[in-house]
């Protein structure tokens, strides 16, 4: 029999089983059809074992093993039954697999994920490869799913009980060097000899052979230790996660639940989940984001008539906070970067950031001590244009004036090639202005990344008039290779990301001023699921720049976008935040929050007003609502998947939630819009008025997701 998406030949009395066997480029993913040959081709092994010596999973693919289930086949279930059923399909060919009378080794090179690992482990063997393309994990939690494949059955049985419940309940990867030191892996060899090897494992049992190994086995067999090792698991999964997220604590019950089952009724339990998880709204709002972030890896904004430039040589001007986390970036990517400052106390500091950047990526063991040096060397510090030349990408993040920013692009147009790309990472200048200090205009765009760097996955990429559309997809290209997330933006007060959070942190001061606590506010906030609440993110953004760049946006927005005077408050006192150590909070030298920051908080009115946390989120998250569908209406950027993109991986609005606007979307508009109103009329401010938008979704009854 002859199959299409998988090899099956049977050499030497070996059968060998090949997935990605065809032309695509696109990562091997177990859709429908894949599975149901893998299903086939099971059952022929099993009518053959007596002539069979072994069977080779193996892959055709450069850096891909499989890459797990198809997300496009989970995303259409919409019944539990239908989920459950999807993995019971899947379990099955699995369980067929590891009840082969006959050796099988699963030979992983390159990516092997979710359904893929699963598939691993129901062999008897895993050899892997060395290559740097080997991954192996179970993603599947941070698409808010259990894995449904056996995974959370089987790899406690090969890695220990500690080590898969670390694996499952965050999803992480492993690299070779960590597959076989953890037992996930038999033996690592490379590539090209892997499958060549696989027979020498025919007569291997994989058993743990060394002591320590065997002492564990004994102590996490026993049920007791089990349970505080679940305990301790379920302790640190509400740490992390607030206890927001369903998915780890589903698993958690599963597989303390499945401790003393046998193979199937555990499998029950694991597809049932599976089922109820994969339909829940929360893993359909983890699926959007995953669909949208797969979306955003193709550029499909306007092509030009010419080729867009490979940016590979890169010079930032400006050596600061921005400047240092820029050029490490710079020179993660081999780009050889120049820093130029005015000063070298400046180029110090910002090698210093790129340092501390490198150096955590050291600790790590991601990076060795020689590829570190190397890649410091590789940043060169000057105060001239010395090298300007080469360069095909200048990022310019010295000080937020406009009269200086625009002689220092007119200075630096001059010591460039023609074709460089000059961009600017300023926070809230217009880049429309700013252009207009360049001869060639063309070839210039903001690129406004956030703080930190090396942490925040978000840039803007922002357009003016005269942008060519080569330029647009070169910084997408680039941003994109640099394994950032990119999101074009027309030029606007606060362009996308700080104009919707404007509301967030504007809020906070008029319900201080109507004297609801701090403590109140930021904790219905995180109670919400953000990150932190806006006080707490004034004092980490500097109360200082949030009121300066709040003055910007309400002179660009008019008085809907007006701040309260409270930061200003703080400012006169020099209360600017975590850098002055004092802000709405007192830090300690580690940057840690001691309390809050009393004599501050002896500036605002007394806190006397008990408003319920439901009232003071729908304070703060209607306007963000209002003012992100005034952001389409402007045509700042092209959907709603933008806005909420910008916002999860901009300012870490909850994933779970889908997005802000996706959020609005599953609450109703027609509720969002007549709580405005509601608003509108009690706090007597433009801010809660719905926007047109709003009001034609109403009346056309479609959503943001729908325009
Ligand atoms: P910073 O004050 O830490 O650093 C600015 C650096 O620019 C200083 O080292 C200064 O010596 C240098 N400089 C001044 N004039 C110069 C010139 N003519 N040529 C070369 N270097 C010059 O500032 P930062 O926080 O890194 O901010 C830089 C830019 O990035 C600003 O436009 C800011 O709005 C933007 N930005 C900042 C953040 C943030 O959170 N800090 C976030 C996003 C964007």
């Amino acid at each position: 029999m002859s199959y299409k998406r998988i090899s099956f030949e049977i050499k030497d009395k070996v059968a060998f089983v090949g997935f990605g066997h065809n032309d695509s480029k696109a990562m091997t993913v177990l859709d429908e059809e894949t599975l149901t040959e893998l299903r086939d081709i099971v059952e022929e092994i099993h009518t053959k074992t007596s002539e069979l010596d072994g069977v080779i999973f193996h892959s055709h693919k450069e850096r891909c093993f499989l890459a797990g289930a198809d997300i496009t086949l989970i995303s259409s279930m919409q019944t539990e039954s239908d989920g459950q059923a999807g993995a019971e399909a899947g379990q099955k060919i699995f369980n067929r697999i590891e009840d082969l009378k006959i050796p099988t080794v699963a030979c992983v090179h390159g990516v092997c994920l979710g359904g893929g690992l699963e598939l691993s482990l129901s062999c008897k063997t895993i050899l892997i490869s060395d290559d740097k393309a080997t991954a192996l994990g179970l993603p599947e939690v941070k698409l808010g799913i259990i894995p449904g494949f056996g995974g959370t059955y089987r790899l406690p049985k090969k890695v220990g009980l500690p080590t898969a419940l670390d694996m499952i309940l965050t999803g992480k990867t492993l690299n070779s060097r960590k597959a076989k030191k953890l037992g996930l892996a038999r033996e690592v060899f490379p590539k090209e000899r892997l499958i060549e090897q696989a027979p020498k494992f025919f007569k291997d049992n994989d058993k743990k052979s060394s002591f320590k190994d065997s002492i564990e086995d004994l102590v996490t067999d026993n049920v007791l230790t089990k349970k505080v090792i679940f305990q301790k698991a379920r302790e640190s999964v509400l740490k992390k996660t607030k206890g927001f997220y369903q998915a780890p604590l589903k698993i958690l019950d599963v597989m303390e639940a499945g401790v003393l089952k046998g193979r199937s009724s555990y499998l029950q339990s694991e597809s049932q989940a599976f089922g109820e998880l994969c339909v829940g709204e929360q893993s359909k709002n983890l699926q959007h984001i995953y669909f949208m972030t797969e979306k955003v890896k193709k550029y499909s904004g306007p092509k030009g008539e010419g080729k867009a430039p490979k940016l590979e040589r890169g010079a930032c001007l400006g050596a600061g906070t921005m400047g240092g986390g820029i050029a490490w970036l710079m020179a993660k990517n081999n780009m050889f970067p120049i820093m130029k400052d005015i000063n070298y106390d400046g180029i110090e500091l910002g090698l210093k950031q790129a340092s501390k950047n490198f150096s955590g990526a050291v600790k790590r063991k991601r990076m060795s001590k020689d590829d570190f040096e190397r890649k410091m060397r590789s940043i060169s510090g000057q105060t001239d244009y010395r090298g300007f030349k080469r360069v095909d990408l200048v990022i310019e993040a010295i000080v937020e004036n406009m009269d200086i920013k625009k002689s220092v692009f007119s200075e630096v147009e001059k010591e460039v090639k023609p074709e460089t790309i000059l961009t600017s990472n300023t926070s809230s200048l217009s880049i429309q202005e700013m252009s207009t200090a360049l001869e060639d205009s063309s070839r210039f765009a903001g690129l406004h990344f956030f703080n930190p760097v090396h942490l925040m996955p978000l840039v803007e990429i922002i357009t003016h008039d005269n942008v060519s559309p080569e330029t647009v997809e070169a910084l997408y290209n680039w941003v994109l290779k640099s394994k950032k997330t990119p999101v074009v933006v027309k030029d606007g007060p606060g362009f996308l990301v700080n104009r919707i959070l404007m509301p967030f942190m504007n809020e906070a001061g008029f319900l201080l001023e109507e004297g609801v606590s701090m403590k109140d506010i930021d904790d219905a906030c995180l109670n919400f699921g953000m990150p932190m609440g806006p006080c707490r993110l004034l004092d980490e953004v500097g109360v200082d720049v949030g009121q300066k760049v709040a003055k910007i946006i309400h002179d660009g927005l008019g008085d809907r976008a007006k701040a309260s005077t409270l930061s200003g408050k703080l400012v006169e006192k020099g209360f600017l935040g975590k850098k002055t150590s004092k802000g709405f909070y007192i830090y300690d030298e580690k940057g840690k929050v001691v309390g809050p920051n009393e004599e501050a908080l002896a500036l605002f009115p007394k806190a006397t007003k008990k408003m319920s946390e439901v009232e003071i989120q729908k304070r703060v998250f209607l306007p963000m609502i209002n003012e992100a569908a005034t952001v389409l209406e402007d045509k700042i950027v092209d959907n709603a998947s933008d806005v909420d993109l910008g916002l999860i991986f901009g300012i870490g609005f909850p994933p779970f939630r889908g997005g802000l606007l996706k959020y609005a979307d599953s609450e109703g508009i027609e509720r969002i819009h007549d709580e405005l109103v509601k608003h509108a009329e009690s706090v007597d401010a433009d801010r809660y008025t719905p926007c047109e938008l709003i009001k034609t979704l109403v009346k056309d009854k479609k959503k943001f997701y729908e325009l």
